[in-house]
């Protein structure tokens, strides 16, 4: 029988449940439901607890204490979308004030002044075909020469990655087959945030109410899907918008199980709700710092040391360092031009701040590309050779951007 990792006399406080889950995380067994619900719901000793176990779970993965970023440009190609989820202040309708679908020399403009500035990254978040909702978005595809949006994004990767370097990675929300095949040979790595699995938030009133694209069961398909084309995804929870501490725990094992199949989740991201004004979720609460580091916490115990779990920063601009207490070992993409498009109100951190906020927490700050190094490291996510080869332009042999080409 294994002894027990985290001994009654060391831990007097800590409750068994909680126990018993860190015992098996650190024995690199798999959780339970129970276990993840233990972790979830852990306050006091039981957090301080989880939260060393789950930082000491990083360590073994990575012993260099190295803490990641990207850096990019951010282009939010249309926000038009087929979609209205409660919390989204992005989305517009096409007579809207703000409501815009960027051309390709705006595209173009904005990629070439973040290669100037160091990027590496473009970022191309957009709304979910907009053009089954919108017959002006299906009109302004037309004018522009393309069947539709995901198209037009794989038109846009290609030009951005031919013309400017930059490597594209792009948020376009549930993708057919046809369509993932023709985003990938342009896209260093692809993303959907599966959000969360729960079906409450599905009835009205809840936040994906009268939503097609937000279904669970499509997200993981197209994660899923994308593996068959080299791509590796970024997903994850977003928190705080109406769903169970279990439901947290059973989007967290579906994650899980996906990348169990597939091997392509190359990134977790915990996402907590902000309020914004004239969403239907303008009055709801905010998740708290705690009710974040027990989540992520609970994350990094739930998939393990190899997964990277990253928390925005500039989503909780002044307790973010604790983040990398709890197990996080990535700051996601940060930009030095462009804004947050989804949370506009929350400014990026300078990152010679977010290199002081990761150096008082321990660790040393590192810039990755928008596929993370030990993706990068092995060759084997590189959906075509023009990613390859300029991936191979950009990065050492241990998967991170070279000390040269970093911007200190
Ligand atoms: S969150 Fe995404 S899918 Fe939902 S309305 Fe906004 S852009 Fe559309």
């Amino acid at each position: 029988m294994r002894p027990a990792l985290t001994q009654t006399a060391q831990f007097p406080s800590v409750s068994a449940p909680v126990r018993r889950a860190i015992d098996a995380a650190l024995y690199g067994e798999a959780l339970s439901a129970d276990d993840g619900c233990a972790l979830i719901r852990a306050s006091g000793a039981d957090l301080a607890a989880a939260m060393a176990a789950a930082a000491e779970l990083n360590l073994r993965a990575r012993p260099h204490r190295r803490v990641t970023y990207s850096r990019k440009v951010f282009l939010p190609l249309t926000n038009l979308c087929r979609d209205r989820c409660g919390y989204c202040t992005f989305v517009k309708g096409p007579g809207q004030a703000g409501a815009h679908t960027m051309t390709p020399d705006e595209v173009l403009a904005v990629a070439r002044r973040g290669a100037e500035l160091g990027c590496k990254e473009a970022l191309f978040s957009l709304g979910d075909h907009p053009e089954w909702r919108h017959p002006e978005m299906a009109e302004q595809l037309d004018r522009l020469g393309y069947p539709s949006t995901p198209a037009y994004a794989a038109a846009m990767a290609q030009l951005v990655l031919e013309e400017t370097g930059l490597l594209p990675h792009t948020n376009c929300g549930v993708l057919s087959r046809d369509e993932m095949a023709a985003l990938a040979p342009w896209n260093v790595s692809m993303g959907i945030m599966l959000e969360s699995v729960s079906e409450t938030l599905f009835e009205p009133g809840g936040a994906h109410y009268g939503t097609t694209s937000k279904s669970p069961e499509q997200r993981i398909a197209t994660l899923e899907a994308a593996a068959d084309f080299g791509v590796a995804m970024t997903t994850g929870i977003l928190i705080g918008i109406g769903e169970s501490l279990e439901d947290r725990v059973d989007s967290l094992i579906a994650i899980r199980d996906a990348q169990g199949r597939r091997g392509n989740i190359q990134e977790i991201i915990v996402q907590n709700f902000r309020a914004k004004p004239s969403t239907r979720m303008r009055a709801a609460a905010e998740p708290s710092l705690v009710d974040m580091l027990r989540t992520q916490a609970a994350a990094r115990l739930l998939l393990g040391p190899e997964m990277n779990v990253e928390s925005p920063p500039n989503l909780n601009a002044d307790g973010c360092g604790a983040y990398l207490l709890a197990g996080n070992n990535d700051w996601g993409g940060v930009s030095p031009l462009t804004k947050d498009f989804i949370n506009p109100e929350a400014a990026w951190p300078e990152v010679a701040a977010l290199r002081a906020i990761t150096a008082e927490a321990g660790f040393e700050l590192r810039e990755r590309l928008a596929l993370f190094p030990d993706y990068a490291a092995s060759g084997r996510w590189y959906p075509s050779a023009a990613v390859a080869h300029r991936a191979g332009e950009l990065v050492a042999d241990d998967g991170y951007v070279r000390p040269e080409s970093e911007v200190r």
